[in-house]
């Protein structure tokens, strides 16, 4: 295993000026706005842990790290079973734009394959556990701007991982009937004819919501509370039980007997000898990437009846048939065979064909997204090989505007809510008041599908979404805590790969190199170009012109030679755009209605050289 040690590198940062600066901007110049998240620290979470912990919170320069791991195979497809688990820490203390920036992340290990280290990480995150130790009691440090010794501390505040890896690194099942690690106590799992399936979010809505007496959901009236937590008392005591199991093929672990354990927990991992550790609020994140992106599978996948992805079968029809709803949808018997009714949540092959042509004809802006027309199949029914972005931008925006007119208006409506709930949950700054709302929505959405789609539909993916917003208010942004900027890092690190007989090693060495020319760079002025100033792709925050309208700074660069063009046909559509999209307009809106509006850039067009 490759071990990168932290503390020498966390003290590092201190030998810079201009960093130290930056790593203290979460206290002394953060702008914490009323109502607003935009930093991790405007979350609940860190808030807590400053009132429990003042003396950490006191000194700025102390350092709050998250710990994200994944595994990836670097050969990539040459070889099928390969995964190799490399460890990252990522510091919170910088500001936004610098926080989850790749030259920001600290490798301190690089657990080797072949294989998936599973229960025994444990054993490799020892070293790294030692160092945080350490780091919790103070690691003496020169500070570059006061040149004067100080105590460095530092804090684990959270982990990121997909779904199996919080498996991996926290003990916790993830699988099974106890699956969702927010419903400690009476989840919502049910066991349907060959999988178990989590419906019923009825329990999250009020107790008198009328939702709750009606029976086209499962065919009975629903009378439960929504599912709790361990308190902290019950959580120790569950800990306790299963603090004995050793990782690895120890012959102690043979004799255990199962059951004995408890439902939720399997092993009691290294991370809870932190001191910190047990009275931290949010210890794991939800990876929204990977929710999306499942729940945009599921969603393709039933509508255009891919093999192995549609939700739609016979058992599904059959589950239906057990609870006694829907049966228009049963199964049609006739003596030995059967036919199945086509379902609404499933497509024809027109409708197909529809769907995939509007897809192929979406434009968007440069950079927003890749090519969806590439992923439509050859025969224009289906589509393959959609990365996570592309899931994320399919959920959100284009899903909902392409069902609608080919599906039933019921169908538009959540998929409508449900991207919209993705969209605000996934903005750059969050409200609290928009999460408080997300929070009653999200049920309402759910229960909305459970009447559309068949229970074999909800697994816990689906489910996860309803803790998304809850997670949201303690973390701060959601880009603090999901893969996108892992994932990224991970590419850049398979990239290092010169010797497949040695991928660990061409790993370490490379990244080793990488990180001591990043360090230097940081020394040079602006007037040398160095990853940390080189211009975007697209300008941002781009100065207003005072005079100019607004709707005409994008800030983009306009590749190629100019060439003017008239439009007839489209001047109503350029008007309508301007007149909608921008500020300046916004005054004289609240005098007229939208309609009134419109109106108005229709008769515009009768006279174009206006
Ligand atoms: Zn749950």
């Amino acid at each position: 295993m490759q071990h990168f040690p932290l503390i020498p590198r966390l003290k590092r940062i201190f030998s810079s000026k201009r960093i130290v600066e930056e790593v203290q901007w979460h206290k002394l110049k953060r702008k914490p706005v009323e109502n607003e998240l935009n930093h991790p620290a405007d979350g609940e979470a860190w808030k807590d842990f400053d009132r429990k912990y003042g003396w950490f919170a006191e000194d700025a320069r102390n350092i709050r790290l998250g710990l994200a791991t994944d595994g990836f195979n670097p050969f990539g497809k040459m070889s099928s079973s390969y995964s190799m688990w490399p460890v990252f820490l990522i510091p919170y203390n910088f500001p936004p734009w610098e926080c989850v920036e790749q030259s920001n992340f600290i490798m301190g290990l690089l657990i080797p394959g072949r294989e998936c280290p599973r229960k025994d990480i444990d054993v490799f995150l020892e070293p790294l556990v030692e160092e945080f130790l350490e780091l919790w009691k103070g690691v003496p440090t020169v500070d570059a701007l006061s040149e004067k010794k100080f105590d460095l501390h530092a804090a684990v505040i959270w982990c990121i991982h997909d779904y199996p890896a919080l498996s991996t690194l926290s003990g916790r099942v993830t699988r099974g009937y106890y699956a969702c690690v927010h419903c400690d106590k009476n989840p919502c799992s049910k066991r349907i004819r060959n999988k178990i399936c989590y419906i019923g979010h009825r329990r999250f809505l009020p107790r008198a919501h009328p939702w709750r007496r009606s029976k086209v959901f499962d065919g009975n009236v629903e009378n439960r509370e929504k599912p709790k937590k361990f308190t902290t008392d019950e959580l120790m005591e569950q800990l306790e039980r299963v603090k004995d199991v050793r990782p690895g093929k120890h012959p102690k672990s043979k004799k255990r007997k199962r059951g004995k354990e408890g439902p939720c927990w399997k092993q009691r991992s290294c991370l809870w000898d932190l001191p910190y550790w047990s009275s931290l609020k949010l210890r794991h994140n939800l990876d929204v990437m990977h929710i999306e992106k499942n729940i945009c599978e599921y969603i393709l996948g039933t509508f255009l009846g891919t093999a192995g992805k549609s939700k739609d079968g016979i058992n599904s029809r059959l589950d239906l048939e057990d609870m006694g709803i829907r049966k228009h949808l049963h199964l049609i018997r006739d003596g030995d065979s059967y036919s199945t009714p086509h379902a609404p949540y499933t497509m024809t092959k027109t409708q197909k064909e529809h769907f995939c042509d509007f897809l192929k004809s979406v434009k968007f802006p440069d950079g927003y997204a890749s090519n969806l027309a590439t992923c439509v199949t050859a025969d224009g029914c289906n589509l393959q090989g959609l990365k996570t972005h592309d899931c994320h931008i399919l959920l959100q925006r284009i899903i909902p505007a392409a069902v609608r007119g080919i599906m039933h208006m019921d169908i538009y409506e959540a998929l409508a809510e449900l991207g919209n709930f993705f969209q605000q949950l996934c903005a750059k700054t969050l409200k609290l008041d928009v999460l408080e709302r997300l929070k009653a929505d999200i049920p309402i959405i759910l229960c909305k599908l459970e009447k559309i789609f068949p229970p074999s539909f909800f697994d816990v993916m689906l489910h996860l979404a309803i803790h998304l917003p809850e997670e949201a208010i303690l973390r701060g942004p959601v880009q603090y805590g999901w893969m996108y900027p892992v994932e990224r890092r991970l590419l850049t690190l398979k990239r290092f790969v010169r010797n497949m007989a040695r991928p660990e090693g061409s790993i370490a060495e490379a990244y080793v190199a990488a990180e001591c020319l990043t360090i230097c760079s940081r020394y040079f002025d602006d007037d040398v170009e160095t990853r940390h100033n080189q211009e975007g792709r697209n300008r941002e925050r781009v100065a207003i012109v005072r005079g100019d309208l607004s709707v005409f700074q994008h800030g983009a660069d306009v590749l190629g030679a100019p060439s003017l063009t008239y439009l007839e046909h489209d001047y109503e559509k350029m008007v309508w755009f301007v007149l909608n999209n921008c500020p300046e307009v916004e005054p004289y809106i609240e005098y007229v209605s939208p309609s009134t509006i419109f109106i108005v850039s229709c008769n515009l067009v009768i006279s174009p050289n206006v």
